[in-house]
């Protein structure tokens, strides 16, 4: 056993040092959790709040979209590093696209078995960067014990076996679903992991329902007790936000946090339970209200782009130039003859950069520059010298800095309405999955995915903009040392999991 195996374990048995609950609710906006604790809606999260320290600007990757921010905040990295570029993007190595469930009417035209696989297996087994730990991995390696709910990333060294039944197990079976996962010590993922064979059940991720799942999973898990880290993934109210609006998100952070109430008070209450555990809760990035839908197909079909379409034969597939993955706020256009890109890549950024309803077109230059035009106003940059951002790293830029809404000030470079808009463009363009472009659509706005869904009326997010991307943070217990850190990112709560569990030793 490795020297600091035996410290974690020794630290576990003298029972002195905190167990660590992530608690994650998905999509959470900052200003809707003000209102849910104005209204007494949300005591959990506001006692927390009160007795530890939060920060409202805790900020989301870029695509701030689920699979990219929970890739961030497991394994600590952006999608340079850990390899998930968007919600549905193109593989150009198997021809396709992958789609983790945009929307239902997408993942028909993804073909839904094909959906189920990339969320549930290739998304941890292939698509996310096998040089890129999960806090799973970490942990594990180091004989801490970690159990998770059902969590998009949840890869780890534990075989889970799949537990399917009935219709559902039948059909998984038919269908090559019904392989083992790789997971922490404990998993209760869905109804398709349950290391602990609950009686927990899920209605197979029916949105409203998953909640109350985790909870119940939570419940069995602590009254266990073996476990040092455990995750506890409230994913409702991205949904609920989506279909009602941000403004309506208070309702279902308020069953987020009774969900979460439940798990504490199994264990013996909140006294009890912020005695033996630390607590962060987080956010992995927020929602803006979407007015109108905008059809990037059929605007690059209008500029007589011809774009490949999911599952499409293969003569069609020859003749089409282009791939596009309309995702939320942000689109990955994908030139599919790499002879062509010197030419088209100019080509897709000239049709969209002067639409109305786009916000940013963005792109790489050869030389290892990124460029980004809004309208007229265009930007390059790149990793250099010249100025500092607001967490530290150095950059040169070339142009008009209005493209990122930046302002400069004693050296420094930063931007109110994209925060950490440098880091974070970079990190998104240079994964090497994402598109040669990339789109985001003016606020208010969200593109329609292939299935021809957009939440107009409801909620979205995907772009840099501040209203898709300032997630909220809440530490209790643990991380004292950062409590005045004055930017946050999603990727700083891998540090924190592994700072809580190497402090205590
Ligand atoms: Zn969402």
């Amino acid at each position: 056993m490795p020297e600091s195996s035996k410290a974690a374990n020794s630290s576990n048995s003298t029972g002195s040092a905190k167990k660590l609950v992530l608690v994650v609710v998905d999509g959470m906006r900052p200003s809707s959790l003000a209102s849910a604790i104005d209204d007494g809606a949300a005591p959990t999260f506001a006692r927390l709040i009160r007795e530890g320290y939060a920060s409202s600007e805790c900020i989301s990757s870029f695509p701030s979209l689920t699979p990219v921010a929970t890739s961030m905040i497991v394994t600590g990295n952006g999608p340079d590093r850990h390899g998930v570029p968007s919600m549905h993007w193109y593989k150009r190595d198997e021809r396709r696209y992958v789609d983790y469930g945009i929307s239902f009417p997408a993942a028909r035209r993804s073909g839904l078995i094909s959906v189920l696989k990339d969320l549930v297996y290739r998304i941890n087994e292939e698509h996310l960067s096998a040089s890129t730990p999960t806090f799973f991995e970490s942990l594990e390696r180091a004989g801490i014990r970690c159990a998770c709910t059902t969590y998009m990333i949840y890869r780890g060294p534990h075989e889970h076996e799949f537990i399917g039944s009935g219709v559902p197990g039948a059909l998984a079976g038919v269908t090559g679903m019904s392989r083992p996962g790789y997971g922490p010590t404990d998993l209760i993922y869905g109804d398709i992991f349950d290391s602990r064979g609950t009686d927990c059940r899920s209605n197979y991720g029916v949105p409203g329902r998953r909640d109350q799942h985790t909870a119940c999973a939570g419940i069995e898990i602590v009254a266990d007790g073996g476990y040092d880290f455990l995750l506890l993934s409230f994913p409702d109210n991205d949904n609920y936000s989506h279909r009602l609006g941000p403004e309506a998100q208070p309702a279902s952070i308020a069953n987020a946090d009774a969900q979460f109430q439940r798990v504490i008070d199994s264990y013996g209450g909140y006294r009890r339970f912020t005695e033996d555990h630390a607590v962060i809760v987080v956010s992995d990035h927020s929602h803006s209200k979407v007015n109108e839908g905008v059809d990037l197909l059929l605007m690059l079909a209008e500029h007589e782009w011809d774009v490949l379409a999911p599952r499409q034969g293969r003569r069609k597939r020859n003749a089409a130039q282009i791939a596009a993955s309309p995702a939320a706020r942000v689109g990955n256009l994908y030139v599919l003859d790499e002879d062509r890109l010197g030419t088209e890549v100019p080509l897709l950024v000239h049709d969209l950069r002067r639409q109305a309803t786009i916000d940013q077109v963005l792109w790489l230059e050869a030389g290892n520059e990124a460029a980004v035009a809004m309208g007229e106003a265009e930007l390059r940059f790149a990793p250099g010298t010249q100025y500092e951002d607001l967490r530290g790293q150095k950059w040169d830029v070339d142009g008009d800095l209005s493209a990122l809404g930046l302002q400069t000030q004693d050296g420094l470079i930063f931007s109110e309405r994209y925060p950490d808009a440098l880091a974070r463009s970079w990190s998104g363009l240079t994964c090497a999955d994402t598109g040669d472009v990339m789109v985001t659509p003016e606020i208010g706005y969200e593109f329609f995915d292939w299935g021809g869904v957009a939440h107009v009326g409801g909620g979205t997010h995907g772009s840099l903009h501040h209203a898709d991307s300032a997630a909220q943070l809440i530490v209790h217990g643990t991380g004292e040392s950062r409590e005045h850190q004055s930017t946050w990112s999603i990727a700083d709560i891998n540090n924190l999991i592994l700072e809580h569990f190497t402090a205590r030793r």
